[in-house]
């Protein structure tokens, strides 16, 4: 093996094969002059370019239009119409004729409107300053001779792993999964949503690797094990055994721990604890049916929106959230608003933000944007003539955004009613606690809401000031920080005193040890990862509430996130006993 790279384990699964390196970064060009002789060649040459730049194109809109669909394909028009520019052509010939070869006259003039265009007054402006950056690659690539990589253009049958510096999840959700079997990006944590899709589509994945794509050039093969977080570069014969063997094992546990999908989640004390399940595309609602949750705690509605130009209307949210609805039965499915903004983007038409995660986000969009919310508002509650719907709200900051939401909510009753369709009112309402101001002021929330749910990705990364998504930052992300295990319990206490239902719905909740401090902390509702549901099923049957109590009122006095995981850990593994399974199983525990 020449070397393996360890990054974060974003979503299990061990898969081998060719290595698909994207490198969709604008390529460093050298000055050259030419001599005057040459002045027509290069402009010949850069129309050349020009038009080739456009076929590709033409061939990716067609293939997004297919697998994706006509709006998915539509942001790749606003390129064939830049690269049709006679003022974009016209001043890049006048660089020529000033002797610059085609590839530095082009790249000079890009650059130049790149800046113009992300420094741009008006939001929409901004907004092509991303298509410039794609067309300024891609141009490039082609006067350079280098090779044409497009993200999701791997033949089928491929098998590859794609490794590249950072994906969006608006790629992500485009993959076609017969090319490519796993993810290796430089970029990205455990809670960023490229990792959080990875795990939905049950798509092996391996983020945070930091410089891996500088040190590779394509033509290797790998290991990519994500439970480890290691690829692994060239393996030799005997080590993809040994990989092999490691699969096997893996679904074998897996296997075993099926077994649990069906038992009543009921700790050795006898407490109940809910486990709900998170679906993030309304393509998982089947499987994740038969994890063994009790409802789905939450639905990312967003993801019908990112990697698109336009909105999906009414009708084709309703089928989205019908089908999920239909996937549980009578079992209740929370369905969260959308959450567009921080780093899941649609592809255009969202203005460009120095800060996406404090920006204009969530809630605060959906509000600004009332036709739109409205549309959203209508579609789940015609959805709910399906079974038990209830609609939560992103990003909540303060009590006035709950209220503006109701009569946004009240104002959609009306046009169903007025319109005379099959719909279903007075869903239940609730709220994410996600930032510090709601968890301090969640007891003030009252009758306004039906139930919290605690979204502990965003929780934590607001109240230690760490991007959730920053690789460099990944040992500062510490969901056991006692201040996060303060609030929650503030939270906590908060739901009990108004009888409200409270569950959590982070990552937190998916992870063994976390899960067992949640229920310390006074949690009886999680919504995990659909394939964590079992793993934490038996997680509970095998501890109690009085263990898991004792365990977090003493993280909760530690005096930072070290002890308190410390701490927690040490007594999360007598609490399991001896129960070989989880204690051989789980990472960092045996
Ligand atoms: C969270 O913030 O914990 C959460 C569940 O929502 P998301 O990960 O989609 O931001
Ligand atoms: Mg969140």
């Amino acid at each position: 093996m020449d070397r393996v790279f360890v990054g974060v384990p974003a979503s299990p699964g061990i898969v081998a094969g060719p290595v698909h390196l994207l490198r969709w970064e604008v390529p460093d060009v050298r000055h050259r002059i030419i001599s005057d002789d040459a002045i027509l060649g290069e402009i010949e040459r850069l129309h050349d370019a020009f038009t080739r730049a456009k076929e590709r194109l033409r061939q990716v809109r067609a293939r997004a239009e297919q697998h994706a669909g006509p709006e998915e394909a539509a942001i790749f028009d606003a390129q064939l119409l830049m690269l049709d520019d006679s003022s974009l052509i016209e001043e890049v010939e006048s660089n020529i004729r000033q002797n610059y070869a085609a590839e530095k006259a082009f790249d000079l003039v890009m650059l130049e409107h790149r800046q113009v265009f992300a420094r741009h007054a008006q939001p929409r402006m901004r907004e092509r300053a991303a298509d410039l950056t794609d067309i300024h690659i891609r141009v490039l690539s082609v006067l350079l001779g280098l090779p044409d990589h497009d993200p999701v253009d791997v033949p089928k049958g491929a098998h590859a792993i794609l490794v590249t510096h950072d994906l969006t999840p608006s790629l992500t959700v485009q993959l076609d999964r017969d090319a490519i079997v796993g993810i290796a990006t430089d970029a990205g944590t455990q809670t960023s949503h490229v990792a959080i899709l990875a795990r939905s589509l049950g798509l092996p994945a391996v983020l945070g690797l930091r410089d891996a794509t500088s040190q590779m050039d394509g033509t290797e093969r790998v290991v990519l094990d994500g439970a480890a977080g290691k690829l692994s570069i060239n393996p030799t014969e005997s080590e993809l055994k040994e990989y092999r063997r490691r699969a096997r094992r893996e679904a074998e546990a897996q296997a075993e721990l099926r077994q649990f999908a069906t038992v009543e989640p009921v700790t050795k004390d006898g407490t109940r604890i809910t486990l709900f399940a998170n679906v993030d595309l309304p393509e998982e609602a089947e499987a994740a049916a038969q994890s063994g949750a009790e409802g789905v705690g939450l639905m990312r509605t967003e993801f019908l929106v990112i990697g698109r130009a336009t909105m999906p209307d009414e009708d084709e949210q309703y089928r989205a959230y019908a089908r999920v609805v239909d996937a549980f039965g009578g079992r209740p499915v929370i369905i969260r608003t959308f959450d567009v903004g921080g780093d899941k983007m649609p592809a255009s038409g969202y203005p460009a933000e120095a800060n996406p995660f404090l920006g204009w986000r969530a809630i605060r969009m959906c509000l600004d944007e009332p036709k739109m919310f409205k549309a959203q508002l209508r579609a789940l509650m015609r959805a709910a003539v399906h079974g038990d719907v209830r609609i939560m709200l992103p990003l909540i900051v303060t009590l006035d955004e709950v209220r503006q939401a109701r009569t946004l909510l009240a104002e959609a009753t009306e046009e169903l009613a007025a319109r005379k369709a099959n719909f279903r009112a007075n869903l239940p309402l609730g709220v994410m606690i996600e930032t510090p101001a709601a968890a301090v002021m969640a007891d003030s929330f009252g009758r306004d809401v039906s139930f919290f749910s605690i979204g502990t990705n965003d929780l934590v990364q607001y109240t230690l000031a760490v991007d959730r998504g920053n690789a460099n930052l990944t040992s500062r992300f510490t969901p056991l920080h006692p201040a996060v295990l303060r609030l929650i319990k503030r939270i906590s206490e908060a739901a009990a005193v108004a009888g409200q239902d409270l569950s959590v719905c982070g990552e937190m909740a998916s992870q063994p040890l976390m899960a067992f401090a949640l229920i310390g902390l006074g949690l009886r509702g999680l919504s995990v990862a659909p394939r964590a549901v079992a793993l934490v099923k038996r997680v509970v049957r095998s501890v109690t509430v009085e263990a898991a109590a004792q365990a977090a009122n003493e993280a909760l006095e530690a005096p930072t996130a070290a002890i308190a995981e410390q701490g927690l850990r040490k007594r999360f593994i007598s609490a399991l006993g001896d129960d070989p399974f989880l204690r051989g199983g789980l990472p960092g525990l045996a």
